[in-house]
């Protein structure tokens, strides 16, 4: 049997070439350098098997997405990704598994600049925990709470994917299953790279992993403000297009798994900001207005929206 030691050695000891990494996997704990005048954010996540991504998910996937949802965290506080840890519970010793795992990890890791830096490694049910550490220059840091009255409000991408993506896995959608779909499930792609090209200009962030009303709710609460939701501009796929548009309303709205940004940008700055991302071709899409005479989410019809967000802990 190979040791516990030889698995992480063969599976998360991986090269790199940052010189903030004093001491990465190896020693008791990991020892990193700050850079001057930058602070750090720190965030975990953890993925549960069953609950959190379908038991039968492939391991290559459940690497990807672990990682995914933390960067993705990073990128709404608008903080560059530097460090990992990685927490993970296996029912047994399965090398194979371990192998897809952390190449699946490690392609997005590469891509994304943050490095693993250490963890723990035990026996149990399927579960994976990731803490994050970003760094951040103070005044670039994006909150929940800063969306001001006029604010416009913007999402990075189409909404709704990841949950058709689910309904079609568990056999409860209308449509024909797509690739497409059950891919923004599994391979959510974080928005790092927006995070950097907008974060001058954003006021309020987060990323939407509930739901985009509840997540927007939670700016409106965090802000002391509502909000105006045009409904015919929540962006949709070409999936999402091809079903009912109340039932793909409702996969955009309340479905949970997108991790796109949702932000909102100072109307005074919106011409500027939609030339700088026009410029860079990154795409985002107009949905509302913050308005702070407003209580919670309002359609341009005058309708209220209410969030139907997942809840660990409801019946
Ligand atoms: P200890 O018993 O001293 O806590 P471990 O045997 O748990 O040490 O871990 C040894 C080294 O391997 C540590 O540097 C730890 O951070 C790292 N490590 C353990 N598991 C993982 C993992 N899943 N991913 C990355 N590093 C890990
Ligand atoms: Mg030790």
């Amino acid at each position: 049997m190979s040791s516990e030691f030889d698995l992480i050695q063969s599976c998360f000891t991986w090269r790199h070439s940052s010189s903030t990494v004093i001491k990465g996997v190896g020693d008791d704990a990991a020892v990193v350098s700050v850079p001057d005048g930058k602070q750090l954010v720190v965030t975990t996540d953890t993925l549960i098997s069953g609950v959190h991504f379908p038991v039968d998910t492939s391991a290559h996937a459940i690497g990807h997405k672990a990682l995914a949802v933390n960067l993705s965290d990073l990128a709404a506080m608008g903080a560059e990704p530097a460090w990992f840890t990685l927490a993970i519970s296996l029912p047994e010793e399965d090398k194979q598994w371990l192998d897809d795992f952390s190449l699946g990890m490690r392609a997005l890791a590469d891509q994304s600049g943050i490095v693993l830096i250490g963890g723990d490694t035990t026996r149990g049910p399927l579960s994976v925990t990731i803490t994050a550490i970003g760094l951040v220059e103070p005044e670039r840091l994006l909150l929940r709470s800063a969306a001001k009255h006029d604010d416009v409000i913007y999402v990075t991408g189409k909404l709704g994917d990841a949950a058709a993506g689910l309904a079609m896995l568990q056999g409860g959608y209308s449509g024909d299953k797509s690739e497409a779909c059950i891919n923004k499930l599994n391979y959510p792609l974080p928005r790092n790279a927006e995070s950097f090209l907008i974060r001058d200009h954003v006021n309020a962030c987060l990323d939407i992993s509930d739901g985009f009303l509840a997540d927007l709710g939670h700016i409106l609460e965090a802000s002391k403000v509502g909000a105006l939701v045009d409904l015919a501009a929540i962006p949709l796929s070409v999936d999402l297009q091809q079903i009912d548009r109340q039932q793909a309303l409702e996969y955009a709205l309340q479905g949970g798994d997108d991790y796109e940004l949702l932000f909102t940008v100072p109307v005074s700055l919106q011409a500027e900001f939609e030339q700088l991302i026009q410029h860079h071709g990154v795409l985002c899409y107009r949905v509302g207005t913050i308005n702070q005479s407003l209580s919670g989410i309002v359609s341009t019809a005058g309708e209220p929206l209410e969030p139907a967000g997942y809840n660990h802990f409801s019946a």
